[in-house]
């Protein structure tokens, strides 16, 4: 694994990482967005490979199962498991982080029938005590369903070799964000980076962050935060970077919103449902607007953020209910809001770029 500076960082491909993880004897499943147990899965020797779209399959078959104002990535991961895409995998872990993905898993589950197991997640929308023992119920319910597919109940040392091993990639991941400034990698590469999260394994990612390199990278231009489920496709980047711009912050929800605060429980079910609920505001996870608009403000300012780019996929209802509200507070707090849709694929859209590129000009 490399990273050098000016050069793309280089990873084992997806399937190198299922070879190895099998080689360990642990199990590969596909999860869905966005939070979820992975200490519990490793514990279960099982591994996690995310699915975001992916932004290359087509809507086609997946849009035959869902009505026309659903999401790509619900959409294209329909796809993509009909087409075979997971196929190896022993089951699809699909979290309830939105309606979409609930009415995902209802499609799998009920009508579909894919030849993995289908496992849900509820997540609470608050954070309140009665929140942390619903999660602790829900992930023991989740526990039990692991066992059955990898056949394995996890032993305390199993407990925790997978928190001692998911706990520092999740620091690894904070490392990064708290770094970021003495970084000499583009914001592409940097995201590169974060995004490894979603399939290697916590050892390799952990290595992977170790080995961005530190140097002087002047960064020009205007300074935005960006805010989204996902950043796709990564040209986005080189793009703002060619508009005069860079990324110095985010509330991605493949990004920042997954830097956890680790927890030190007893209990393995506690101490995983505690790390969930201790990440950043997220409105998936129902964080009230204005905690949201506090913290927002906080750290724009504190990184030097003249603006905010909420890039969101088209449809992604728990994203826009906010979007008002955020570009009303964070206008009268002095930063400019631009929200735009897109479409997920390989290239962007001229219209985004124009819309992306008036925005920076009226913030320079
Ligand atoms: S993009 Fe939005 S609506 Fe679609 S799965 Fe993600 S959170 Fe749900």
């Amino acid at each position: 694994m490399s990273t050098v500076a000016g050069h793309a960082p280089s990873f084992p491909s997806r399937r190198e990482v299922i070879e190895h993880v099998r080689a360990l004897g642990r199990e590969v499943v596909a999860v869905m967005p966005i939070h979820y147990p992975r200490a519990m899965l490793r514990a279960h020797r099982l591994h996690p490979i995310e699915i975001w779209g992916p932004p290359r399959v087509p809507r086609v078959e997946g849009s035959r199962h869902f009505q026309a104002y659903t999401c790509d990535i619900v959409v294209k991961a329909t796809s993509f498991v009909r087409s075979g895409g997971i196929a190896g995998t022993k089951a699809i872990l699909v979290p309830h982080t939105c309606d979409a993905l609930q009415g995902m898993a209802s499609v799998l589950g009920d009508f579909l029938h894919p030849e993995q197991r289908v496992l849900t997640l509820y997540l609470p929308r608050g954070r309140r005590t009665s929140d942390r023992d619903f999660l602790r119920e829900e992930l023991q319910r989740l526990g039990a369903k692991l066992s059955e597919v990898s056949g394995h109940q996890p032993s305390r040392a199993d407990w925790m070799e997978a928190f001692e091993a998911e706990d520092a990639a999740d620091a690894a991941l904070a490392d990064l964000y708290r770094r970021r400034e003495r970084l000499a990698v583009s914001d592409r590469h940097f995201y590169q980076v974060i995004r490894a999260r979603e399939y290697l394994t916590a050892e390799q990612f952990c290595e992977a962050a170790t080995a961005v390199p530190e140097g002087n990278r002047p960064r020009t231009g205007v300074g935005l935060m960006i805010s989204g489920i996902v950043a796709e496709p990564l040209e986005l980047f080189d793009q703002i970077e060619a508009l005069g711009a860079h990324i110095v912050g985010d509330d991605l929800a493949c990004g920042f919103r997954r830097v956890y605060s680790t927890s030190m429980r007893n209990d393995p079910f506690e101490r995983s449902a505690s790390r969930l609920l201790k990440g950043p505001p997220d409105p998936t996870c129902g964080t009230p607007v204005r905690d949201r608009i506090e913290a927002l403000q906080t750290r724009m300012r504190a990184l030097g953020a003249r603006g905010l780019l909420v890039y969101d996929p088209k449809f992604c209802e728990p994203e826009l209910f906010d979007v008002p509200l955020l570009r009303k507070h964070l206008h009268e707090a002095g930063f400019p809001v631009l929200h735009v849709e897109f479409e997920m694929g390989e290239t962007l859209p001229h219209q985004t770029l124009s819309r992306i590129e008036a925005f920076v000009e009226t913030l320079s």
